[in-house]
């Protein structure tokens, strides 16, 4: 589901070419607004559509599995904590929802060089790295034993 941009909303202020992890957000030179220069690089992670503050990115389904004529919003709202995603499916039905945005300080989260390094019998593991302390738990939980067919 790659972006596109309304050129007519966009102001070219270049926030979306600065979060984009794909690089593929970037500045027409002669029109001076946003283009998704390579849409089939998009991640789909939403990123400029939340950061954009002309509200001027939408996310178009590519035409052989999303149902035509759906579409899906999100509206970022800092200053209320919140960001609101509005889905309108092909026969007309709205659904709404609201979240607060998540902020994570700077520097809160542990990098990996701060763990300690996975000893040879990791490999046998079930475990990710890192699991399970870096989920906050004690201990996952076991899997049902699965049937011999
Ligand atoms: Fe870049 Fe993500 Fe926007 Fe796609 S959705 S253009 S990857 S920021
Ligand atoms: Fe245009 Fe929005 Fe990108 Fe700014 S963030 S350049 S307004 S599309």
């Amino acid at each position: 589901m790659p972006t596109f941009v309304y050129m007519t909303k966009c102001d070219g202020c270049g926030k979306c070419v600065d979060i984009c992890p794909s690089d593929i957000m970037h500045i027409d030179p002669v029109y001076r607004r946003a283009l998704n220069i390579e849409p089939n690089f998009c991640w789909e992670c939403y990123s400029c559509v939340k950061e954009c503050p002309q509200n001027a990115i939408d996310v178009r389904g590519y035409a052989d599995f999303a149902p035509l004529g759906h579409s899906v919003r999100v509206l970022r709202e800092p200053e209320k904590g919140m960001i609101s995603w509005k889905i309108r499916y092909r026969d007309g039905r709205l659904k709404e929802f609201r979240f607060p945005i998540r902020t994570t300080s700077w520097g809160s989260i542990k990098p990996p060089s701060q763990y300690e390094l996975p000893d040879t019998d990791s490999i046998s593991s079930q475990l990710l790295a890192h699991e399970p302390d870096a989920l906050k738990i004690d201990k996952l939980p076991d899997l049902p034993k699965r049937k011999k067919a």
